[in-house]
């Protein structure tokens, strides 16, 4: 496949010492010869860096480092330019402007990966990892999609794959020769296979979990009325962590989110603003988006007020607490108690209730080891071959697993052959689509439109 010549810039935008601006396509040597000027006596060997000058017509627009590199050895497998100039938004911006001049188009989102997809080099799970690699928040999350970018799981996917269609090919032979004396494949055959790799996607599936809370974090929730303390928490338990938090009057009506890093695996703290119905309209956005955030929860804190009496809106909460995984926090303790205990306990016995004051700084220390003991309970060592993220891969994953035992119950009660291949034939496709080998082009172009400009 042969594609044009795209341009972009590939740092982030801002005040930084250098720039990189790259290039990718069959010209991208041409125009960047139409543009530099060499000072000294570099040579633009396989990537070599060569000192010079960027040039328009007379006038110098930039100093820069640049580099060619030749197919196919290149990310994009095609033949790449980087030039390294400094970082302001001036300069990067006049000579990505220049180069546009020349030739060269501007790459959309995602675009240098695409290529990387389209012209071979990795595949499609392969080019998501780079989307996680860029966004991993922490080194566990980095390993994660490191492994996966090196492949790990595409050559599980594609394994798994194979092995239908392999099944596939002698069902196929059953049918086509069906008097003939070929040894086609039986019933108890079929379904031992189909079996084996019902077993093979449903151990992948069970890692899914895990890799979604080390990749996006576990979902933490922290609900209560207003006034409890809830944002008082977040500040708390971000302040021994990466904390950026205002909390400015009103800001507890939307929703904010934080991350804390609790032995390497992201905590996504989520402040809401209560879940109690109300006739505020303002309020009411607040409110309703607070609710699905507490569906969505992976944990939920749930604070009260240790120096006020429980109210309906409380009990209220508590009934949506009940069957979830949730801490409970008795904060304000450093005053008057008027809470009724005995009650809290009754309604939530199964859920470990903490003291606290946030105003004293008591009780903190207990509230960050029990989210830690919580991950633990997780059991979250990542089996580094063999986990799976991606929520599209999960989907796509849970999709074949369905397919793949509908096979094998069409298998096991006997039905004609063809029966059991379209279900085999449906897994093959789905378990095609996370490595991208039976991919839609719109599908693809939204993947990569997540991506940021310049990768
Ligand atoms: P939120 O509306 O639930 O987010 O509550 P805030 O965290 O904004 O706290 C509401 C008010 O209660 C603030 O004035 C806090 O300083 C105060 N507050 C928070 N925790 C405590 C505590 O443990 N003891 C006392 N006495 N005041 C607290
Ligand atoms: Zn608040």
């Amino acid at each position: 496949m042969e594609f044009d010549t795209i341009v972009a810039i590939s740092t982030p935008i801002g005040e930084g010492a250098i720039g990189i601006i790259r290039m990718s396509g069959p010209e991208s040597f041409q125009i960047l010869d139409r543009v530099f000027k060499k000072i000294g006596n570099g040579t633009f060997e396989d990537k070599q860096m060569v000192y010079g000058q960027i040039m328009d017509e007379d006038t110098i627009v930039d100093e820069v480092l640049a580099v060619k590199m030749y197919k196919p050895r290149t990310y994009t497998k095609e033949d790449v330019v980087e030039i390294n100039c400094h970082g302001g938004l001036v300069p990067m911006r006049s000579i990505l402007s220049l180069l546009l001049d020349k030739g060269a188009r501007l790459a959309e989102k995602g675009e240098f990966t695409k290529r990387a997809f389209l012209n071979g080099r990795i595949d499609l799970a392969q080019a998501e990892s780079v989307m996680d690699l860029i966004g991993s928040k922490t080194k566990r999350g980095y390993d994660l999609a490191m492994n996966q970018l090196e492949g790990h799981l595409s050559r599980r996917v594609r394994g798994m794959r194979d092995g239908l269609m392999t099944l596939m090919g002698h069902i196929e032979v059953g049918i086509d020769y069906p008097e003939e004396d070929i040894e086609d494949v039986t019933y108890p055959e079929i379904v031992d296979q189909l079996e084996d790799l019902e077993k093979q996607i449903d151990k992948l599936l069970k890692s899914a979990n895990n890799g979604k809370i080390i990749r996006e974090g576990l979902k933490t929730v922290i609900v209560g009325k207003p006034n409890v303390g809830k944002s008082s928490l977040m500040n708390a338990l971000l302040k021994d962590s990466r904390a950026i938090v205002t909390d400015v009057p009103g800001t507890t009506r939307d929703v904010i989110e934080e991350y804390m890093n609790v032995g390497g695996i992201p905590i996504k703290l989520i402040d809401t603003a209560g879940i109690r119905s109300t006739e505020d309209v303002v309020e009411k956005i607040g409110v309703e988006k607070s609710k699905s955030y507490f569906n969505e929860a992976d944990l939920i804190i749930f604070v009260l007020n240790a120096s006020e009496p429980l109210t309906d809106e409380d009990l209220d909460i508590m009934e949506h607490v009940k069957n979830k995984h949730a801490i409970v926090i008795i904060n304000k303790t450093d005053l008057e108690i008027r809470i009724d205990e005995s009650l809290i306990n009754m309604h939530l016995n199964d859920k470990l209730i903490l003291k606290t004051s946030m105003e004293k700084e008591i009780g903190i220390d207990l509230v960050e080891k029990a989210i830690s003991d919580i991950l633990l309970d997780h059991d979250l060592e990542i089996n580094q071959n063999e986990t799976v993220s991606n929520t599209r891969h999960i989907h796509l994953l849970k999709t074949a697993h369905q397919n793949v035992k509908d096979a094998l119950g069409a298998a096991n009660s006997k039905m004609p052959y063809d029966f059991i291949e379209v279900d085999i034939q449906n897994a093959i496709v789905n378990l095609g689509q996370i490595t991208g080998e039976s991919v839609e082009n719109d599908l693809l172009d939204h993947i990569f439109s997540n991506f940021c400009i310049g990768k």
